[in-house]
């Protein structure tokens, strides 16, 4: 059985989220921004917090983790490449690496380049992945600790996962990502209108998180370099795509 999955909104504009395994009880938190509005999820809930799932060592991404675990004692897994400055680890992984959730099986998949020793958490039974500030919603993370060309590599690999993957990534940045693609991609229409749609959803305060990786493929400039318009429009005819995403990045460094 698929995973139950939860979005609560933290701080300003993260979210972190509660898998749920209906068959067993378990459940795995990913990222605690901070403590409060989780707690008060799991209290609504009833679920009985099995695992924690850290994609990378940010404090927007740990600093709630002391006060949960206080009240509800989990495993918490995280990079084996950033075990020195996460948050004690229970569990070390790497990429492959396989992490259960109850009967639920998970795949980590490195995705550095906004940090060194970023993890994504791929749940194919749940057509779920976690990708926090490395894929996101018609957007990327910046690119702080590790290189463009490095960033691309990690986003083509979310990017030959199933179009019908639910992408769970890690702040509501949707609008103003929305914002920058148009001056990248303007001329395609389902960027267009998901624009539009993101619009009416923030005006109603409605999270645009999570979204499907085909609605990514089809409108995010970040794994669109390989696109014809969007190199034409960007006048890289022909260059290759590592290339052409770190003119990208390095645009939406300036937007
Ligand atoms: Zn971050
Ligand atoms: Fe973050």
């Amino acid at each position: 059985m698929p995973l139950d999955i939860r979005t609560i909104p933290c701080l300003d504009d993260n979210y972190a989220f509660l898998a749920h395994d209906p068959e067993t009880g378990d459940t795995a938190l990913i990222d605690a921004p901070e403590a409060e509005p989780i707690l008060t999820m799991l209290a609504e809930t009833g679920w009985k917090l099995t695992d924690v799932l850290v994609t990378h060592h940010h404090y927007d991404h740990v600093d709630g983790l002391a006060g949960i675990l206080a009240q509800h004692p989990a495993r918490v897994i995280g990079a084996e490449a950033d075990a020195h400055r996460l948050p004690e680890l229970d569990v070390q992984v790497t990429e492959g690496d396989k992490v259960t959730v109850g009967s639920e099986t998970g795949v980590v998949i490195d995705v550095s380049g906004h940090t060194i020793g970023h993890i994504a958490f791929h749940f194919p039974g749940s057509k779920a992945i976690f990708t926090a500030d490395s894929l996101m919603a018609l957007g990327c993370g910046r690119v702080f600790e590790g290189t463009k060309p490095q960033m691309h590599d990690s986003l083509q690999k979310l990017a030959t996962l199933p179009g019908d993957t639910v992408v769970y990534s890690g702040h509501e940045y949707t609008a103003s990502n929305g914002k920058f693609a148009l001056t990248i991609d303007p001329g395609n229409p389902d960027l267009i209108s998901r624009v539009r749609e993101v619009t009416e959803k923030r005006a109603s305060g409605i999270p645009t998180v999570p979204s499907l990786l085909s609605e990514e493929l089809a409108t995010n400039p970040f794994l669109r370099a390989h696109d014809p318009a969007v190199q034409a429009h960007l006048g890289m005819e022909g260059a290759n795509a590592t290339d052409v995403f770190t003119e990208i990045r390095t645009r939406k460094d300036n937007f």
